[in-house]
């Protein structure tokens, strides 16, 4: 048994049938090798979400499961009310049913604030045994349909499974074979987005649009200046915008919502940004359930945008939809990327659904309307990660669509009736969410909008802020499409054991033009917690030695 040592962790997985295509997503999210169980092959680690195999021929097994055999003397402790667990300092959610350890085993993980194990370990005469008394895939399952509610936002759920499982694994002395999800040298991906709602002020002509702006700009911003909110210098800002109204109707002054789009370029020159522009001007779609879906159109034309999208694409940034029934209806999301295929001549754009409308076939919805992405998973009302990841993965229904989750918008934070935060209370979220994004890697999408910048928001400051702080970090500046696609490239990545050495063959099977994309890298985790990666340059198959 001693020399399995040696080999990198080669994980047999034993589920249900309705399981199997959560677990395969799970591994392209913690893609290190594994396969489904076979008997009579001999693993490091069996992974169970039952009791395992009596036959298994391993050195670790893992069991996931809220109904534990009676001689570990479970108790039942959640049916599906979300409950808090600790492992080493780190509190994670558990949504579905969970299990409880009182007397059985050393307990690795604990509800919190309690005495209660909810994941143990044992030694067993052939193997340890660590029994986790939730149903890892089931958390899966629920993450990438529903997500998490809002108030869990800052908890990269899934992200932490992973590292878990990671770690049991290291802490019974087995290496690990994985491919980070960072490009090599990198600790993590930042995604600017723009969504455009706005283009020009005067596209409004006396509409709730317009008249919000003059109230919030007015009394608004008076009633924030008394309460300190904002500055005197942007209180003048705003009435400076507001008296030059009748000039920029006339055509006198340029339109101040318009120059946000030179502010982004001037800003990302050397990171890019993603614009998401709606395909078809006043249209509010339908099937949309909230207060005030008429103002959902939008008021400009995006055939009458051909010169500005031009200049967006000409320095590098990528065109996107931003759909408004591509979310429900096949033929209509076909319309509206088509419009935007046609206007823009990216032939493979992205979508992101405006007011971020969705519901659980809108993946393959928006499959079948042919997009290759979709960047929607996201809050309206937190920032942080409504699937539990910062990491490009396939959502449920789809095949093909690959899904960007959506980490902080602009609005969510500062609109009154969203989180209506001040600047240094959603300071501190953001800061929280960039720190998870370089402990557990993957991709932080940002969404500011067009006119965001500009009066009478003012979040432009803020914004620059964010960015200096991402430019700071060893952070690979991508667009949607290309983070997209260097997620792909690692999802065809495949493993091979060739057993007599313990080696693993690596294969990189490259799905998207990967001349363009930072290296995918081989990390070998040593169990004394350091690893040391190697970045694949060139050579399509490479065969890994742990030691
Ligand atoms: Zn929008």
């Amino acid at each position: 048994m001693s020399e399995q040592v040696k080999h990198a962790a080669f994980i047999g997985v034993v589920c249900g049938e309705s399981e199997r295509v959560w677990v395969e997503e799970f591994f392209q999210l913690f893609k290190t090798p594994w396969e489904f169980f076979r008997p009579h092959v001999r693993y490091s680690v069996v992974i169970s979400t039952g009791e395992p195999p009596d036959d298994a021929d391993c050195k670790l097994v893992i069991v996931f499961s809220s109904t534990p055999a009676e001689q570990r003397r479970p108790v039942l402790i959640s049916e599906g009310q979300t409950v808090f667990a600790e492992y080493e300092g780190t509190a994670f959610p558990l949504y579905g049913k969970v299990a409880g350890f009182p007397s059985w085993g050393s307990p690795l993980a604990r509800l919190r604030d309690s005495a209660m194990a909810v994941v143990v370990e044992a030694a067993m005469t052939r193997f340890v045994v660590i029994h986790a008394g939730y149903d890892l895939f089931a958390e899966v399952a629920l993450l990438f349909s529903a997500g998490q509610p809002a108030g869990n936002a800052l908890i990269p759920a899934l992200d932490i499974h992973i590292a878990m499982l990671r770690d049991w694994i290291l802490r019974a002395g087995i290496p690990i074979v994985e491919i980070p999800p960072v490009p090599a040298g990198r600790k993590f991906i930042a995604c600017l987005t723009h969504d455009v709602d706005f283009v020009r002020i005067t596209d409004h002509k006396l509409d709730h649009t317009l008249l919000g702006f003059v109230r919030r700009a007015s009394a608004g911003s008076l009633w924030r200046l008394a309460k300190r909110e904002i500055s005197w210098r942007e209180f003048l800002q705003n009435i400076t915008a507001l008296a030059s109204l009748p000039a920029v109707y006339l055509g006198l002054r340029q339109d101040f919502w318009f120059e946000d789009f030179d502010r982004y370029l001037e800003l990302e020159r050397d990171t890019k940004a993603t614009f998401f522009f709606i395909p078809f001007k006043n249209r509010p779609g339908q099937n949309v359930r909230r207060p005030h879906s008429r103002r959902r159109a939008a008021a400009y034309d995006v055939a009458e945008q051909r010169s500005l999208i031009e200049k967006l694409a000409r320095f590098g940034n990528e065109i996107g939809v931003h759909g408004i029934d591509a979310w429900h209806s096949p033929e209509r999301g076909t319309e509206e990327r088509q419009r935007i295929v046609d206007i823009s001549g990216n032939a493979n754009p992205g979508v992101r659904m405006h007011w971020l409308c969705f519901d659980t076939s809108s993946p393959q919805v928006l499959e079948k309307a042919g997009f290759a992405y979709d960047s929607t998973v996201g809050y309206n009302d937190a920032a942080g990660c409504r699937a539990g990841t910062f990491q490009v993965f396939r959502p449920k229904g789809a095949t093909t669509l690959l899904e960007l989750p959506l980490h902080i918008q602009d609005s969510a934070l500062f609109y009154q009736g969203r989180l209506g935060l001040k600047e240094t209370q959603a300071w501190k979220i953001c800061e929280s969410v960039v720190s998870n994004a370089q402990t557990y890697g993957g991709v932080l999408t940002v969404l500011w909008h067009t006119r965001s910048m500009a009066p009478e928001r003012l979040w432009g400051g803020f914004y620059i802020r964010l960015l200096e702080t991402l430019k700071r970090k060893r952070v690979w500046f991508a667009t949607a499409a290309q983070a997209v696609d260097w997620f792909r490239n690692r999802r065809a990545v495949s493993f091979q054991r060739l057993d007599s050495a313990g080696r693993i063959r690596v294969t990189l099977d490259r799905q998207a033009d990967s001349e363009k994309l930072p290296a995918i890298s081989i990390r070998i985790h040593s169990p004394n917690r350091t690893f040391k990666d190697i970045p694949c340059t060139g050579e399509p198959v490479m065969d890994v030695c742990v030691e």
